[in-house]
């Protein structure tokens, strides 16, 4: 599928994130507007809210922009989904009749603050990376144990918090927790030294479920992606994870990526996971494609200085796509709700540049890094600027999904003081 070409001229050039075949969903506010829903297109936002209030989006009977959050236009189900798209995609499009309508509800995306875009329902981290379970099992447990026996079968998950998740750019606070270094027989309540990200994608639910559902329910039900940083304290989990899983290490803090960029706008793009060497049980197994060929690249900038790329790896690395992992996380009964957010897990490839946290990239910390301006790292520092970035590449165009983007600020003196 080749460019479709708009009116608005930044949305035609190649290295554009936001070409008219892509049109994320998010929400921004400028000095003048307050928060809410826009669609990038180009380096503008085209303003939903005032879109609706002009008649010019009229799909329901009931306002959908008048919040600010896309949760509203997500229990609408698919097919007021594909109405809007299909409408934005008109109205947008070179030659269309009502540019003169549109237009004065664009706003420049250099003047705009990025919200979150959704009301995070409730939020699941698996871990279905076989590169990064692969990697993390081996420095854990020894080469030989790196796998556990049910990791081929099922998407090891674990529930997360949805109040931990916060929008791209937001600061993070390295935190304290209690950590026991192997050397020492008790544990201290320090500041983590092991601070880190892992680079993954968020699937966001957008229908709701009440019982079991299909890997191609599943893959229904899914309303879009977004880039996704899971902030890990190593050394708090090191400490904490047997066993019930993390805990502590992963509740700092979760980035997103401030632009949902839909199923429908990734659809060219999708793909296959790779060859098993179990066969999945018959509720798991693969129906189509549904991973996706996402470039994605971290980089890293120490306080105020030129960033180096730490990683680059691919989103169709992944062993189970986010409908398998929405599929087995509704097997139980679970009910699912919209704005369920769902992480991939780390998304490390094969090579060691393709790896996708600093556990991984430095070996447990063995192996510092060296950066573009000469310092090292093992783990993060404080002042480091993290940025994840992604984008599918179609015949002219991409589909990005702009920036994940987090700084680092050092941990509170003490964070009992009040
Ligand atoms: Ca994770």
């Amino acid at each position: 599928m080749p460019l479709t070409s708009s009116w608005v001229a930044s949305a035609n050039s190649a290295d554009t994130d936001f070409p008219l075949n892509n049109l994320p969903y998010g929400v921004f506010s400028t000095p003048s507007l307050e928060a809410r829903c826009g669609v990038a297109i180009g380096d503008m936002i085209l303003d939903m809210e005032a879109c609706e209030e002009q008649g010019i989006i009229d799909l329901t009977d009931e306002p959908l922009f008048d919040v600010p959050f896309w949760n509203e236009l997500m229990e609408q189900g698919p097919a007021v989904w594909t109405a809007l798209r299909n409408r934005l995609g008109d109205l947008l499009a070179e030659g269309t009749r009502d540019r003169a309508l549109i237009e004065p509800h664009l706003v420049p995306m250099g003047e705009a603050t990025l919200h979150l875009p959704l009301v995070v329902s409730e939020y699941t981290d698996f871990y279905a990376g076989r590169h990064h379970a692969t990697n993390v099992g081996t420095m854990f447990r020894g080469a030989e144990n790196a796998l556990p026996s049910n990791w081929l079968h099922i998407p090891i998950g674990y529930n997360g918090r949805a109040s931990s998740v916060v929008v791209s750019g937001t600061d993070i606070r390295r935190p304290w927790g209690q950590l026991k270094s192997p050397d020492h027989d008790t544990p201290a309540f320090l500041p983590s030294r092991r601070f880190d990200l892992e680079l993954e994608m968020g699937a966001i639910v957008g229908m709701s479920s009440d019982g079991p559902i299909t890997v191609d329910e599943a893959d229904a039900a899914i309303f879009g992606y977004v880039l996704l940083n899971d902030w890990s304290a190593r050394d708090i989990q090191a400490w904490e994870y047997q066993p019930l899983g993390p805990f502590q290490a992963k509740a700092t803090a979760t980035s997103i990526s401030p632009w949902i960029v839909t199923k429908a706008a990734l659809d060219p793009f999708r793909t296959s996971t790779p060859e098993r060497e179990f066969e999945l049980l018959d509720h798991l197994k693969d129906t189509g494609p549904m991973l996706y060929d996402i470039d994605l690249t971290v980089t890293l900038a120490p306080d105020g200085k030129p960033a180096t790329t730490i990683a680059q790896t691919n989103f169709k690395e992944m062993y189970y796509s986010s409908a398998q992992q929405l599929a087995h996380h509704s097997t139980s009964g679970c009910p699912m709700n919209v704005g369920d957010l769902l992480g991939s897990g780390t998304i490390s490839g094969p090579s060691k540049h393709a790896r996708g946290s600093l556990l991984e990239l430095s070996w447990g910390g063995k192996e510092p890094l060296t950066l573009d301006t000469g310092e090292t790292r093992t783990f993060l520092e404080d002042g480091d600027t993290l940025t994840l970035a992604g984008h599918a590449t179609g015949d002219g165009y991409r589909i990005g999904f702009g920036t994940c983007t987090g700084t680092l600020q050092p941990a509170l003196k003490d964070p009992y003081a009040r």
